[in-house]
């Protein structure tokens, strides 16, 4: 079955803003009047598919559209969403962010009871996620020294023969990739 958001895009249909990168539609079927839906124009299936320049051009059209939503029509608030995942609600597959207009008392079904964690499980949870965090970090360093050890080894192959450059930039281009196909393996579960 074709990608409802795709789908969109080809149909031309309900889309009030798109670049080369960015469509933005008012939703036929939300939680509330205008609540309008952003997504990247490249079928991109989950959030950790799209780049950082996609992720930012995303968020500054969103800012964009809930300052127009504001003004155009006068609401008090508004959430920005990612259903992320199978997990998370996601039912489409295509990664998007959904803009809900708020009012005061509009009652939406937007809010949950706050549940308290001990002091062990928030422990617990912290070492996890900031080990992972911590290698996420390392693998993004690691990336910009292999690009820049690329450029480096390029220009110098150029004038010399092959060196030292080469080999190191080889085995960072190796550590990267393994590292880079692990998570990208871990994205792919969450994959509606
Ligand atoms: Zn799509």
């Amino acid at each position: 079955m074709k990608c409802e958001y795709c789908d969109v895009l080809e149909r031309n249909e309900n889309i009030i803003y798109q670049d080369n990168d960015v469509v933005v539609a008012i939703k036929e079927y939300g939680l509330v009047e205008g609540q309008a839906t952003i997504f990247p124009r490249k079928h991109l299936t989950i959030l950790e598919m799209a780049n950082d320049a996609i992720l930012e051009k995303c968020s500054v059209i969103a800012n964009k559209v809930g300052i127009a939503v504001f003004d155009s029509l006068g609401v008090q608030g508004t959430n920005l969403i990612i259903n992320n995942g199978l997990g998370a609600g996601q039912k489409i597959p295509h990664f998007s962010l959904d803009l809900i207009p708020r009012q005061r008392d509009d009652n939406l079904p937007l809010f949950w009871q706050p549940q308290t964690s001990n002091d062990e499980e928030i422990g617990t949870t912290f070492s996890l996620l900031r080990e992972e965090l911590v290698s996420l970090q390392h693998l993004q360093e690691k990336n910009k020294d292999e690009e820049k050890s690329l450029t480096t080894a390029e220009s110098k192959a150029k004038q010399h023969t092959e060196g030292k450059e080469d080999l190191d930039s080889k085995d960072n281009v190796d550590s990267k990739d393994n590292g880079k196909s692990n998570y990208m393996i871990k994205s792919l579960r969450r994959i509606p």
